[in-house]
């Protein structure tokens, strides 16, 4: 198992000049060689559109297509390929059910029944199926370990029961759901059942037929493969009876603008050109696992996983979320003493070359349930190794004692809370576009990221306080990573001009925050709504290490300021 990670190109590479340490697995699997090869191959030797030509190209490229759906299904354990459908993710794969079967299935009153582990993509795609028929989503609880409580599921079990959809591993607390009993119950009950196998499949053999799951997703860039590609696995009289997802070329038999008849399985799933290097090159990344074997990749993750719990719980002020009996090889934590922002935990390991996931994780329940905001969380592959874990343990060893030392330097001058009308800061320039000519000029000088992340984090420091009174739900933007307040008035005496403060829980968003208030605070609405800061933050390389839109609540936050501009420029 040591030898295996030399098998991924990518793994040899360096982040921020340190050995890479990748540890976001859950989110996406690395490529093996092998699998890489297969999709270049394919493009430099195999490609045509398939099911259509005579030619010889068009026929091998079917052929490798259909070949890489046998594959799925020994590798899932089906009964015949054509309950594969291949689509482009687990996400895909749900969405179809939902959609299809819940559009020919779903009554008024009728319940399905999710969990509150449940990635966004097995909750949203049953609310807008429930949504449109008038049936009711009932929920399982978890107890406090992060393991479903499987006594509410079977008091929630009713003849109105018509699917349960359950994952079979959660991606943010790695439980491993007990899903051969879960789906016994609900087969008792007259209810099918989902499977979301996207976080089980690259950690353990699955047998759809052993479990009896009438449905079940994965993801093709999970289980090192490429990304665009995923199955539904479902069961033949269960896929035959919906109607299709999707309507479009290669689903059809026959057509006529009086009525359309559609192809036999799995045609009748996959409409338009579908993604076949992605098949492929999941086909290469199956053959690829089972040379190693699922029994012996578990093995390590589960020592892996021991590993890590053991070296997480040395870190004083750490607290796991989620350590559920039956676990794989996820760690989710909070840094809660001294209370250290998961978005800064994050940015500080990527400097130290380790790369972990922070956020939601596409559970918000999941995070309300657990009553944080967000969670870090590392999680393993086959090619991670001991060594790796430990650099994970030793950069937040670090961090941490970085904290302690400046909690207790600022326990030390404790400061009267000042009013707020002393500290909305005024114009640092002419105009938004001026303060920027002299953040450019400033950040000339910082090279690198880890220089301009330390100047950030030093902007950060001299923040202006915003009272604690401003911090209001009224004044909270949503990031999907940090919590941010901001508070933005009209300058008394003026009709336009405008000043704001913001704060947040992370120390690199306070900084951002420094940044937005030397170009927008204290400026005239109208100039506010002229000036693009993202533009600005992509000149200064800021996107290249902060993805600005989707992380940090700064597009939210510039959003609600020019809204304020709006409002005040009439
Ligand atoms: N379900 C679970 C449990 C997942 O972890 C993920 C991906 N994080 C998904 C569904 C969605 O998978 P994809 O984005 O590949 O469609």
């Amino acid at each position: 198992m040591e030898e295996i990670s030399a098998q991924f190109p990518i793994l040899q590479t360096r982040a921020h000049g340190r050995p890479l340490v990748y540890l976001d697995s859950a989110a996406s699997t690395q490529q093996p060689e092998a699998v890489i090869r297969a999709v270049s191959d394919y493009h430099r030797h195999h490609h045509a559109n398939i099911h259509r030509g005579v030619y010889q190209l068009s026929q091998t490229a079917t052929h490798l297509y259909e070949d890489a759906r046998a594959r799925v299904a020994g590798f899932l354990g089906a009964a015949e390929p054509a309950e594969c459908i291949f689509t482009s993710g687990t996400t895909a794969a749900i969405n179809l059910v939902a959609s299809a079967w819940g559009r020919a299935s779903l009554a008024p009153g009728d319940e399905i029944i999710l969990s509150v582990l449940e990635h966004h993509s097995n909750i949203v795609p049953w609310q807008l199926a429930a949504e449109a028929s008038g049936a009711r989503i009932k929920v399982i609880p978890i107890n406090d370990a992060g393991e479903l409580d499987l006594d509410a599921y079977r008091a929630l079990l009713s003849p109105r029961t018509r699917i349960v959809a359950i994952n079979h591993v959660s991606n943010a607390l790695g439980t491993i759901n007990p899903v051969r009993e879960i789906i016994a119950e609900a087969h008792a009950a007259g209810a099918l059942v989902l499977i979301d196998g996207a976080q089980w499949v690259a950690h353990g053999p699955v047998d759809v037929q052993a479990l009896d799951a009438d449905f079940y997703a994965f993801s093709g860039h999970k289980l090192y493969g490429p990304t665009g590609i995923g199955v539904l696995y479902g069961k033949r009289r269960l896929l035959e009876t919906m109607p299709p997802y999707q309507g479009g070329g290669d689903m059809i038999e026959r057509v006529t603008f009086a009525r359309t008849t559609y192809a036999p399985l799995p045609n009748k799933f996959e409409a338009g050109t579908p993604h076949i290097s992605g098949a492929v090159g999941l086909a290469a990344a199956i053959d690829w696992i089972e040379t190693i074997g699922l029994e012996r990749i578990g093995a390590h993750e589960q020592s892996l996983l021991r590993h890590t719990t053991g070296r997480l719980a040395e870190i004083p002020g750490l607290e796991l979320k989620g350590t559920a009996r039956e676990k794989s090889a996820v760690v989710s934590w909070v840094m809660v003493d001294p209370p250290i922002a998961t978005l800064d935990v994050a940015t500080q390991l990527d400097l130290a070359g380790v790369c972990i996931r922070t956020g939601h994780h596409c559970c918000q329940p999941l995070m309300d349930r657990l009553g944080v905001s967000s969670t870090a969380r590392a999680s393993m592959g086959v090619y991670n190794r001991k060594e790796d874990i430990d650099r994970l343990a030793d950069g937040l060893a670090e961090i941490t004692s970085a904290a302690l030392k400046r909690s207790r330097a600022s326990v030390a001058h404790i400061v009267p809370e000042p009013t707020p009308d002393v500290l909305y800061p005024a114009a640092v320039a002419q105009s938004p576009e001026a303060a920027a000519e002299e953040i450019v000029e400033l950040f000339a000088f910082l090279p690198d990221w880890p220089m301009r992340h330390q100047h950030i984090i030093d902007l950060g420091d001299q923040l202006p306080v915003m009272p604690a009174s401003l911090k209001s739900a009224a004044n909270a933007v949503s990031g999907c990573q940090s919590t941010v307040h901001i508070a933005a008035r009209l300058k008394p005496g003026t009709d336009d001009v405008i000043e704001f403060l913001a704060d947040s829980d992370a120390n690199i968003v306070r900084g951002l925050i420094a940044l937005l208030q030397q170009l927008y605070s204290g400026q005239p609405a109208r100039a506010i709504l002229d000036f693009d800061a993202e533009a600005l933050f992509a000149r200064i390389g800021l996107d290249e290490n902060l993805s600005m839109t989707r992380r940090n609540g700064l597009a939210s936050m510039i959003q609600r300021l020019k809204q304020l501009a709006q409002q005040s420029a009439g």
